[in-house]
């Protein structure tokens, strides 16, 4: 590999592929999206993508991939970068490195959530940090923590979405709708559990209920201090663009905390402690372009 190798950088979301190649410094110089078919469909356009951006632009030298899951991303396992359980039909056992391996360059494969997670980092609301939790409540719920520049794990990736918040079934008689859990915190607060409760969706809903919603993410935000002291929380996914809700979460982080965690990175009110993504849809493929940055720095 020579330092002026190109990336390969591979968005893989349930909807849509978002590809690109990028030089080394991050500098886009082709860029596509396509719908997510079956691996039968998707790989093909895929592999014909890089093919013709290679040809115009350069060697790619590595690719870096932030996918859908479930899907095996320890370096170690022999199934790295092949879907496991995923429900998504053709995709369980699909392989990353079976679709790229025309290449013959090494693939760096990391979720989705963690791909956002390097992106902010790298470029967006989480620069600076040395230790940043990132976590997109939308259809699904998800934390990605990174510290300096590489995604934490452990025997596989973190599954924050599933704890389980404390549910007042008074207050909150919805039972969840989680398959395995019903009531964990995808089940309560993720955008399908929103508009199961109440049939309409978090920007149609008055003060009380997004008082709700705020209490089981900040939760998981207070949990994520304590379990990880990050020096900052973004926020991001479709229901955080709910009207008051990052500010409620705020309140809430802050009330369950209630002062022990003394540390001058969580401010007063926690305005700069708990924020917003700084790269809207661009943090996937950016995190994308920065995994395939560093298999070209460790390759
Ligand atoms: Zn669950």
């Amino acid at each position: 590999m020579s330092s002026s190798d190109l990336i390969g950088a591979v968005e893989a979301g349930g909807t849509k592929f978002v590809l690109a190649v990028a030089t080394a410094a991050g500098e886009i110089l082709a860029r596509t999206r396509m719908p997510t078919n079956t691996p039968s469909e998707t790989w093909p356009a895929m592999q014909q993508f890089f093919a013709q951006a290679s040809a115009d632009h350069g060697r790619i030298g590595a690719f870096g991939i932030a996918s859908f899951g479930p899907i095996d991303i320890d370096p170690a396992s022999p199934r790295y970068g092949t879907f496991t359980t995923t429900p998504k039909e053709g995709w369980s056992g699909a392989r990353f490195h079976d679709a790229l391996g025309q290449f013959g360059v090494p693939v760096v494969v990391d979720t989705d959530v963690n791909g956002a997670a390097i992106g902010e980092w790298m470029a967006g609301a989480g620069r600076g940090c040395r230790t940043l939790a990132y976590t997109t409540i939308g259809t699904g719920i998800g934390t990605g923590v990174v510290q300096n520049g590489r995604s934490l794990m452990g025997i596989s990736h973190f599954e924050s979405g599933h704890i389980m918040p404390p549910r007042d079934a008074v207050l909150d008689p919805f039972a969840g709708i989680c398959p395995y859990h019903g009531d964990c915190l995808e089940g309560l607060a993720s955008g399908p559990a929103i508009e199961r409760r109440w049939g309409k969706s978090l920007d149609q809903l008055g003060p009380d209920e997004t008082a709700l919603i705020a209490r089981y993410i900040a939760h998981l935000a207070s949990t994520l201090v304590l379990l990880h002291m990050p020096d900052r929380l973004i926020f991001g996914g479709g229901v955080m663009k709910a009207p008051g809700l990052v500010e409620a979460v705020r309140r809430e982080t802050a009330s369950r905390l209630n002062g022990y965690v003394s540390h001058p990175a969580l401010d007063e009110g926690l305005q700069t402690y708990i924020v917003t993504p700084g790269l809207g849809d661009d943090a996937g493929i950016t995190g994308a372009i920065a995994l395939g940055r560093q298999a070209i720095a460790t390759g």
